[in-house]
């Protein structure tokens, strides 16, 4: 798969609000089917479509990501969201990795596979889509077809677009909150030192 010396950054944005054993496995499965270097764990400050809740401070956000990719070598968290001032845009993220780590390191964004059909949303889409890959994880057995995104953004979604199937893991942090408010069990959900975590703070409850 990795063809040259490159170096190769996978990014995982999210809210991780709390981060769940299904970040965890997506980014690891796509590591190394990507033979990726490192993978980035990026918390989110303040995203625009989360507004309807509010969302847990950034510091308990990324201690908890901190704390559940820590055992993992490849594994790192990036704060540069959350010290940026004013919105979270990708292109900005990718920008100053890109200046980071030089402009030979490949990028590629890790997400789930709802996220690629939202692409169009995106701001400056066409410009990320030079900068970076993107790889959408889909179930096993769902169809792929990149003909729409090839439609929508010409040939450069067939060379930077990419699908891998994933098993499919029924965990979200939504549902997590909603255990944790219950007074439900979160095990084997997260890792247990997220879980310590989470009960040390009494976060969600
Ligand atoms: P919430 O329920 O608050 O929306 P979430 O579980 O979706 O949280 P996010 O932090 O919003 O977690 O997700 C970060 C990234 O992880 C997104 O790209 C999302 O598509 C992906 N993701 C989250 N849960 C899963 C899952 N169970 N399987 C595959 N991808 C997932
Ligand atoms: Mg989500």
């Amino acid at each position: 798969m990795k063809e040259n010396g490159q170096l190769r950054i996978g990014i995982m944005g999210g809210t991780f609000d709390p981060i769940h054993m299904a970040h965890l496995a997506i980014a690891e499965a796509v590591r190394e089917e990507f033979c990726l270097d490192q993978v980035l764990f990026i918390p989110a400050a303040n995203p625009p479509h989360k507004q309807e809740r509010q969302v847990t401070p950034a510091y308990h956000r990324l201690m908890m990501t901190q704390l559940a990719t820590s055992s993992h070598p490849s594994f790192h968290v990036s704060k540069q969201e959350l010290e940026r001032t004013g919105p979270s845009y990708s292109l900005l993220t990718v920008q100053e990795l890109q200046q980071e780590y030089g402009e030979a390191a490949e990028l590629f964004f890790i997400t789930g596979s709802d996220t690629i059909n939202e692409l169009h949303t995106w701001y400056h889409i066409e410009e990320l889509l030079r900068q970076c890959h993107f790889v959408g994880t889909t179930r096993p057995g769902a169809p792929v077809d990149k003909t729409a995104l090839v439609q929508q953004f010409g040939k450069i979604a067939d060379e930077k677009i990419h699908f891998l199937a994933v098993p499919e893991l029924e965990i979200s942090s939504t549902d997590i909150r909603r255990r944790l408010k219950a007074g439900r069990s979160i095990r084997y959900l997260v890792p247990p030192a997220v879980e310590a975590y989470i009960r040390k703070e009494g976060l969600y409850s």
